[in-house]
């Protein structure tokens, strides 16, 4: 029943790639019309960031293609555990790569209904709203819509994944000694995507059917990061009760 569980959502993340396709190419140019076309432009070239690839026949693709096959089995507490005799900052790397692209993917869906007007700040929920800074490009938090934020976000980290000597994709390179600290300050923020889906989002992923595909990355996700400590408890608060719900409901 589990494995069954897993290729159904399988198969619904490949739908929603295709769903990103169209959207990607169908949708934007026709608002193209409407707004200006450099805007959109750039917001569609920007939007959708290109997969983070893992190359086949390396040796985190074959730690990628490791974690896959444990989550078939359905344990995702033990499914996100280091695997034996592996290197703890690779694995880490590989599944925040994975957890990127998820992410990519799901927001990739409801970028139509992510917009200026829709989301003019960037929050989760009522209680919870983020400034963009990335501490190095702009130092001084700035406030900004949703979708700014996020490809703010979804750009800085992509910047982070292609940076070599910080995500080394070669064996034998080492990682940095503050690998760890980036990869937090990673997942903290896209933790924050996640929170501002479910809050400003749901009902657009609801009429997608996209719920299951989202918990399911979601719950990795959380399982993930409590597996490490990777992120501070006072980060996840926006999600907590879902949090619970999520990881108590089965272990
Ligand atoms: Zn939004």
């Amino acid at each position: 029943m589990k494995t069954l569980r897993f290729s159904i959502i399988t198969l619904s993340s490949s739908r929603s790639t295709t769903l990103l396709v169209i959207w990607g190419f169908i949708l934007f140019p026709l608002k193209e019309e409407e707004e200006e076309a450099e805007d959109v432009g750039n917001r569609s070239s920007k939007t959708f960031k290109p997969k983070k690839n893992i190359p086949e026949g390396s040796h985190q693709y074959e730690l990628l293609k490791h974690a896959e096959a444990t989550l078939g089995s359905g344990n995702l507490r033990m499914a996100v555990m280091l695997p034996e005799g592996e290197d703890l900052n690779e694995w880490v790397a590989v599944n925040t790569v994975d957890f990127f692209n998820q992410i990519n993917m799901l927001y990739g869906t409801i970028t139509d209904f992510c917009t200026e007007e829709s989301c003019p700040v960037m929050s989760a929920g009522p209680k919870y709203e983020y400034h963009w800074a990335d501490g190095t490009n702009i130092k001084k938090p700035i406030k900004c819509s949703a979708p700014k934020y996020i490809d703010y976000l979804m750009t800085w980290v992509q910047d982070q994944l292609d940076d070599e000597t910080l995500f080394p994709s070669k064996i034998g390179v080492p990682f940095k000694r503050n690998f760890m600290s980036v990869a937090k300050t990673i997942l903290k923020r896209l933790f924050r995507v996640y929170a501002h889906i479910y809050h400003q989002h749901f009902d657009s992923v609801m009429q997608l059917q996209e719920e299951a595909h989202l918990n399911t990355s979601f719950k990795h996700f959380i399982f993930f990061v409590q597996e490490f400590n990777l992120i501070d408890r006072k980060e996840l608060v926006p999600l907590q009760e879902l949090i619970e719900k999520l990881t108590t409901k089965d272990r």
